[in-house]
């Protein structure tokens, strides 16, 4: 499942640098994790690191991008080029 950033975000800028898939980008008025790009951390961190950094706790699943571990990781190496 990829994450989400809910409004209570307060644009601290902490989550992201700290994304390896470069899927948070400041948006209209608050950041946003492009879905696409979101792998949960899967192949790079064992937990996501945008929640680790995050101060108000405002970045949940996203419910309407359902994944497995599996298709995460998929994800990744694709997202990498390091799939077959
Ligand atoms: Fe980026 Fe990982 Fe957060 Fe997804 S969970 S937005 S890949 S830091
Ligand atoms: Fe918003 Fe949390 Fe990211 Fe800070 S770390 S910009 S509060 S989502």
């Amino acid at each position: 499942m990829a994450l989400t950033i809910t409004d209570r975000c307060i644009n601290c800028d902490l989550c992201e640098p700290e994304c390896p898939n470069q899927a948070i980008a400041l948006g209209d008025e608050i950041y946003e994790i492009d879905p696409a790009r979101c792998t949960e951390c899967v192949g790079h961190y064992e937990v996501p690191q945008c929640r680790a950094v995050c101060p108000v706790d405002c970045i949940p699943l996203h419910p309407e991008f359902v994944e497995s571990h599996a298709e995460l990781y998929k994800k990744y190496l694709a997202l990498t080029g390091t799939g077959p």
